[in-house]
């Protein structure tokens, strides 16, 4: 069984109360409000390993790694287990 690391964008709901938002060369989950259409390119975004980065809203960027730290924060507001691995004592990190 594969173990969900992706959640699409391109559902009519949102299943999860976070959203993905590229930056600086990963994509980060942040829990900022969406504006339709996914955040835009420059957009100052909170997110959810503790840090305010620009959006990077382009294709390309769609195809960046996910940001371990995101990944595993997210997975706890999914109400998913932790990925196993590093990533796992760093959600409650802070700076
Ligand atoms: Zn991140």
């Amino acid at each position: 069984m594969v173990t969900g690391a992706y959640w699409e964008d391109t559902m009519p709901y949102r299943p999860h109360p976070f959203s993905w938002v590229p930056a600086v060369g990963q994509r980060h989950a942040s829990t900022d409000a969406k504006p339709a259409g996914g955040y835009p390119t420059g957009m100052t975004v909170q997110t959810l390993c503790g840090h305010q980065l620009i959006a990077d809203n382009t294709e390309t960027a769609w195809l960046w790694e996910t940001c371990p730290e995101c990944n595993a924060a997210a997975r706890v507001l999914a109400g998913l287990p932790p990925v196993l691995g590093d990533a796992v004592a760093k959600t409650g990190g802070a700076s």
